[in-house]
């Protein structure tokens, strides 16, 4: 569902340009909303939320599509917790959809999907192990590497259910805006993939935009 939305960027209080290959990694407290802008359009921000008083609280695809009823997110989705809490909400989308059913890129898969030589590769699971891994500070360990988001990712299910690794349906300064229903770690790769056609091969940077709680 495209929605708009109000907020001014002039009045956020914090904002970050994330490259493509690069990670993110925040505290988003309760009530503050949030923009991630896909800058030059068809990037993946393949995303990872945790609750930050407790990391073993993550976000869970299974149970956001299950209570949603609706395997796309979009604005009107509430993000699920592998508890069934509501850890934040999508409140503005100009793309329209985004997934979670794909999964991030890693060396691995890289080598299944596309060749062997494509394991030296850099891949998004590469960015959160070192995004933990230089901040410590954040309590998180490698097995709360969990399921993830691709926003701005088009991963459309064909009727016999099948995924395909689409185009992108984003465009420059396409965005979707999220407001956080507890204290949240946010976790973003950015995705550095050059073999399929998620970010039209060519990786480019985000930007994450933070408004205070009113
Ligand atoms: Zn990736």
């Amino acid at each position: 569902m495209i929605k708009a939305s109000n907020l001014n960027t002039a009045d956020a209080s914090e904002t970050y340009r994330v490259d493509a290959g690069d990670y993110f990694i925040h505290v988003i407290p309760a009530g503050a909303t949030f923009r991630f802008v896909d800058l030059e359009g068809n990037q993946a921000a393949d995303t990872l939320f945790y609750n930050a008083h407790n990391p073993e609280e993550h976000y869970s695809a299974t149970d956001t599509i299950r209570e949603q009823g609706n395997v796309y997110l979009t604005a009107g989705s509430k993000l699920r917790s592998n508890e069934n809490n509501v850890m934040l909400e999508i409140v503005a989308d100009t793309c329209g959809r985004h997934d979670t059913l794909g999964g991030a890129c890693a060396t691995e898969s890289n080598t299944v999907r596309y060749d062997l030589e494509k394991r030296c590769m850099h891949a998004c699971r590469d960015s959160w192990m070192l995004a933990i891994a230089e901040h410590p500070e954040f309590g998180l360990d490698k097995r709360d590497i969990a399921h993830n988001i691709n926003f701005f990712m088009n991963v459309p299910v064909t009727e016999a259910g099948g995924l395909t690794f689409e185009d992108g349906i984003s465009a420059p300064g396409k965005y979707v805006e999220m407001t956080a229903a507890m204290d949240l770690i946010v976790l973003i790769s950015n995705c550095p993939q050059l073999n399929n056609p998620c970010n039209g091969y060519n990786p480019t940077p985000i930007e994450v935009v933070i408004w205070d709680a009113n």
